[in-house]
């Protein structure tokens, strides 16, 4: 008799418990969960809209790059992320290589994002593109001195230059795409060049290089655009203008923030639901304007703010590259004491 109740009980326990997971399993569809390290005011204003458009809510973590990688490894197959996001194909590469992305290659990703912004397997896709290029004082240097990456290494910059510490990303994906480019030799000759001719210990920020060119102290720059819309936003006229490098070679060193679905996703359709709108011409058009980057889908013009600064040859190296030879780079850079 006993025995029996207690069947009753746990047979009835059984019926509520499947009941909630039904009932949670309903909410779940509605809702994608979305870890990122792209800040909240670039990436709010899209969820907001995607809700519009799909009736799917987006929940969100933002945070270190990093910390949400371990964070998911931890987490495991209880991950609540069903999508990452992070900024530098080097950080969305290394995710990559931690397991954390399912591949995903549907059509309307192939139609809309561009090769060479893409991982191959389709573990992440590039959503905006930022370049990587040559910011100068117009008031010391004739742009027509200007040419390539590795002209910053002739000897007319001596004391001149100022970089980002090697230890940012963005300089890491930079000298691996060189090693692409140039080879490891021809890289360590122009990584090492630049050192010579640097005016200053390297900064910590890219916004500081152009400080330092507008407070006398070097003449040219290496920057993420973006940062340089900022400045002229903050300071406009200020006597600084961007160069676009290796017009005639390989293209401007372009690297993109992007996501991937993660591997663990309880709501994966709906993860790919918002890559895919995400890459959406509606969306690009307002991903890229939100940071002055440049629209990963090459069917959406840029702002224009961004626009102003002309039109320029990308280099076409998949970015998955980056990542692979970022050992290479950072190596290099260490032997030849670029701190
Ligand atoms: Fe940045």
């Amino acid at each position: 008799m006993l025995t029996k109740r207690i069947i009753v009980s746990i047979l009835a326990l059984a019926t509520l418990v499947v009941g909630s997971i039904t009932l949670i399993q309903a909410a779940a569809d509605d809702v994608v969960t979305v870890y990122s390290s792209r800040k909240e005011h670039l990436i709010q204003p899209l969820f907001e809209q995607f809700t519009k458009d799909t009736g799917i809510e987006v929940n969100y973590l933002t945070g270190k790059g990093g910390d949400l990688i371990e964070r998911m490894k931890l987490e495991g197959n209880n991950t609540p992320a069903d999508m990452f996001m992070t900024v530098d194909a080097g950080d969305l590469w290394y995710a990559g290589t931690q397991d954390v992305f399912r591949s995903v290659l549907t059509d309307t990703l192939l139609n809309n994002i561009p090769s060479h912004l893409r991982d191959p397997e389709g573990l992440w896709m590039g959503l905006s593109v930022r370049a990587r290029t040559i910011v100068y004082s117009t008031e010391r240097v004739d742009p027509f001195e200007l040419s390539t990456y590795a002209d910053l290494a002739d000897d007319k910059w001596q004391g001149r230059l100022c970089l980002r510490t090697s230890k940012k990303i963005y300089t890491k994906s930079l000298v691996a795409s060189i090693v692409h480019n140039e080879g490891e030799e021809g890289a360590e000759a122009i990584v090492s060049g630049w050192v010579n001719n640097l005016a200053a210990t390297p900064n910590a920020k890219d916004s500081h290089v152009m400080n330092a060119i507008l407070a006398g102290q070097c003449d040219v720059g290496l920057v993420n655009t973006y940062y340089f819309g900022r400045l002229i936003e903050e300071t406009p006229g200020a006597p600084l203008s961007l160069f676009w490098a290796n017009q005639e070679t390989s293209g401007v060193h372009v690297n993109v923030s992007g996501a991937g679905v993660t591997k663990h996703a309880s709501n994966a359709e709906g993860a790919i639901q918002l890559l895919e709108w995400l890459s959406s011409a509606k969306a690009q058009a307002i991903y890229g304007s939100l940071n002055k980057e440049y629209p990963a889908n090459q069917s959406v013009a840029s702002d224009e703010v961004v626009s102003a600064w002309g039109a320029f040859k990308q280099d076409d190296m998949n970015l998955a590259i980056a990542g692979i030879l970022q050992a290479d780079a950072v190596a290099l850079m260490q032997r030849i004491g670029y701190k």
